[in-house]
């Protein structure tokens, strides 16, 4: 690959080395990209545009997008990255929308591909009017991830001021189903059934603000729906029956007796609940909802395993320790969550870029894990990282959700991840690159 690349980028990285240990060697393939015309070019246009990228986010957040209902929004952002002038802009049949910035390289060959998600967690109906005061902007789903739909806009348009060329073929997605019931419905589509599937070499979420962070684990989760039944009955004068809520607590009990390793981070819980008839009423039907998590698909598995033997024996205890006359308990169990279990290696050239990428611009980059779109590309082998939009951010997933603009920080973050980007797309035309420094 490297000799193919010749005239391209290439990083060594260092993930937590600080800058200091980095004078030693040649100078880096980043640290040529962002010497380079043609990227100074990109980053000039980037600010000259950061205007533009905050009327998009407000313009973007004032579109309800709820899980399953991002239509409205899709159809704007589809008109948006159009409009930025990228090609064979379309919408699939997940509803995610894409276009294409072609590269020099060949038609069809090896591209890369970056995502930020359409929906936010907020149900049809929630105000989403953005509310300014000073550069800070507020209002449900404007960080998380509306601002990097924005950012991705701003970077099509600064790459065409700048006439930048990069090798690869940069595919710029406004995915749906990240958040929670959505099950990450749109990557899972996009790397399963999508028209790109096989071409994608690289992928990058941007999803949150920071840009010193590089999620390059992939939190993988199992959440079940338990629904329990039973006869039901007078809870005087029927005393004595089955009750699917004494099983439903013994399933909580005996989850919660469950030991999981502190590392790889695995973890459980028993969160929403609801049913019953009335207060004087036996139950004939209550449910719970479990999550489970872990970086480890192994451990994942496990955990999985364990839940799922627990769930009929708390059923078979309660049917042996009351009376079924009038029938048993059972519980019925459905899957309303799966996302796989992942990781990018820290070795590998993508996480490699994004950490040089954020030390080059003087940030202390981080490797993390987290639940986000690049679990899916994960768990298939492709390289993925998660990497943030710039500026600063807080109370995400709430109804007082922020973001400041600040330009500086704003700024800032968004050429980090530009530099990344660039350095995966291989950018033609700035000087020649020496071989990649190993640590
Ligand atoms: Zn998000």
């Amino acid at each position: 690959m490297r000799s193919a690349l010749l005239g391209f980028l290439f990083l060594t990285a260092a993930a937590t080395v600080p800058a200091a240990a980095k004078a030693a060697g040649p100078a880096t393939g980043i640290e040529q990209l962002i010497a380079g015309s043609r990227y100074k070019a990109a980053v000039a246009a980037l600010d000259r545009g950061h205007d533009k990228v905050i009327e998009d986010i407000v313009t973007l957040t004032e579109i309800p997008a709820p899980p399953f209902k991002e239509q409205a929004r899709a159809k704007a952002y589809l008109n948006m990255l159009r409009e930025a002038g990228l090609s064979e802009v379309e919408m699939d049949a997940e509803g995610n929308v894409m276009g294409l910035r072609r590269g020099t390289g060949p038609a069809g060959g090896p591209m890369v591909a970056i995502a930020a998600h359409l929906d936010t967690v907020f149900p049809e109906g929630t105000d989403v009017k953005v509310r300014r005061e000073g550069t800070r902007l507020s209002a449900p789903g404007i960080g998380d991830d509306t601002r990097s739909l924005a950012v991705l806009l701003g970077y099509v348009r600064a790459l065409d001021a700048a006439a930048v060329k990069t090798n690869r073929d940069i595919l710029f997605i406004g995915n749906v189903g990240e958040e929670g019931p959505g099950d990450l419905r749109g990557v899972r589509y996009l790397f399963t059934k999508g028209k790109y599937k096989d071409r994608i070499k690289y992928f990058m979420s941007m999803d949150g603000t920071d840009a010193a962070r590089v999620v390059n684990g992939g939190v993988g989760s199992k959440r079940y729906r338990v629904t329990f039944k039973g006869p039901g009955g007078h809870s005087y004068g029927a005393f004595g029956l089955v009750n699917p809520m004494a099983a439903m607590s013994q399933a909580v009990l005996d989850f919660y007796k469950i030991d999981v390793p502190a590392e790889p981070k695995t973890t459980y819980s028993a969160s929403v609940t609801g049913g019953g008839t009335s207060v004087n009423s036996i139950p004939h039907e209550v449910f719970m909802e479990f999550d489970m998590r872990s970086v480890s698909p192994a451990e994942l598995g496990k955990l999985e395993k364990s839940f799922l033997g627990i769930m009929p024996a708390a059923v078979a205890a309660e049917n042996r320790s009351r009376s079924t006359k009038e029938g048993e308990v059972t519980a019925e169990l459905k899957v309303i969550g799966d996302r796989p279990a992942g990781s990018t290696a820290a070795s590998s050239e993508l996480v490699q870029y994004a950490l040089e990428a954020a030390s080059a611009h003087g940030l202390k980059p981080s490797l993390t894990s987290s639940s986000t779109d690049s679990n899916l590309p994960m768990s298939l082998g492709i390289p993925a990282i998660t990497i943030g939009s710039g500026g600063r951010a807080g109370r995400a997933h709430s109804l007082d959700e922020w973001i400041d603009v600040e330009k500086g920080s704003s700024l800032k973050g968004m050429t980090v991840s530009l530099t990344t980007l660039l350095a995966a797309a291989g950018v033609e035309g700035d000087g020649p690159r020496p071989a990649p420094r190993r640590r």
